[in-house]
């Protein structure tokens, strides 16, 4: 990930673990994922595509990085905990999906901001 965005990463998740998650890019794991575009894990996000779309993609960015800072590294999220949630009430509604959702519009003005402050130092 390029430094500008690692650095606003930190400063919105306000966790300077940001900076250790792991991304893939091209992960056929991913891709398995039912054509979903990113998967996640603890410490790692799995893209099915290139990693500079995801980068040029601020909402996509603050959603996978809010289900491993928020989800998973609080052990909140659990693959077990996520199929049954997604069983329950199917991909959209599903819980970690909706506060991924909500927390990646709620902080993505604030992200862009730190951004182009960031590419401007
Ligand atoms: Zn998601």
């Amino acid at each position: 990930m390029p430094e500008p965005v690692l650095a606003a990463l930190v400063a919105v998740f306000a966790d300077p673990s940001a900076r250790r998650v792991v991304v893939i890019e091209h992960s056929g794991f991913a891709r398995l994922h039912l054509g979903m575009a990113a998967t996640t894990r603890p410490g790692r996000i799995l893209l099915a595509g290139a990693g500079d779309a995801f980068v040029a993609d601020p909402e996509f960015v603050l959603h996978e990085y809010c289900h491993v800072l928020r989800q998973w590294a609080p052990g909140r999220l659990t693959r077990r905990g996520y199929l049954l949630e997604s069983l329950r009430r199917g991909y959209t509604a599903n819980r970690f999906e909706s506060e991924a959702r909500a927390f990646a519009a709620a902080t993505v003005e604030r992200f862009c901001a730190v951004l182009a402050q960031q590419s401007r130092a």
